[in-house]
């Protein structure tokens, strides 16, 4: 599935989306998933966002949850469902097969990690984990790896419950954003 692309000149994704409030979701099942789209469609080049958040100091701005040694954990901007996050090595690698041992282990850690914090602000039924390598498998950001971590309810038909308006979901993403770091932390914490 493809995930964000944020069409801002200084990179760091900012949670504007109201002015997206007049798009209804009667017949989107991820409204706020538009702006993703109008900015591919436009074909606007940009600095990979994987490598560019990190950069940034933790915030609901740049949706970093948690740094690893060598991979992160960032919530999707254009998520399929809340509390849709990513792990991501900070190396710009686009090849799975060059993934490092290290990097390797360390998704998996931090896969664990994400199932924990999700479980302890979001109750999920289920989960679905995985990579989508290469455009043609769903690749939004195809160049800068990263694994997806979609948590699922019983009755989700698949995505997010339809909501009336982005302004909703866009403060919904800031909820989850505060709830999720406040669980990493604590995991942190207890190392
Ligand atoms: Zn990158």
């Amino acid at each position: 599935m493809p995930d964000y692309k944020d069409d801002k000149k200084d990179k760091i994704p900012q949670n504007d989306h109201k002015s997206e409030g007049q798009i209804r979701a009667g017949r989107l099942w991820a409204p706020w998933r538009m702006k993703y789209i109008t900015a591919v469609a436009a074909g606007d080049e940009e600095e990979c966002f994987l490598c560019a958040n990190p950069k940034a100091e933790d915030s609901p701005d740049n949706l970093l949850l948690y740094r690893g040694e060598h991979c992160f954990v960032i919530m999707n901007l254009y998520p399929y469902s809340n509390g849709h996050l990513m792990v991501a090595p900070y190396r710009h690698e686009s090849n799975y097969l060059n993934m490092t041992p290290e990097e390797i282990a360390e998704t998996g850690e931090l896969t664990k990690l994400c199932l924990q914090a999700l479980n302890k602000t979001m109750n999920p039924h289920g989960f679905n984990i995985g990579w989508n390598l290469g455009r043609v498998a769903g690749a939004g950001v195809e160049e800068h790896l990263h694994q997806h971590i979609v948590p699922r309810w019983d009755g989700d038909t698949n995505f997010m419950p339809i909501l009336a308006e982005t302004k909703v979901i866009s403060e919904s993403l800031q909820e989850s954003y505060q709830r999720l770091k406040e669980a990493f932390d604590s995991l942190k914490r207890k190392g």
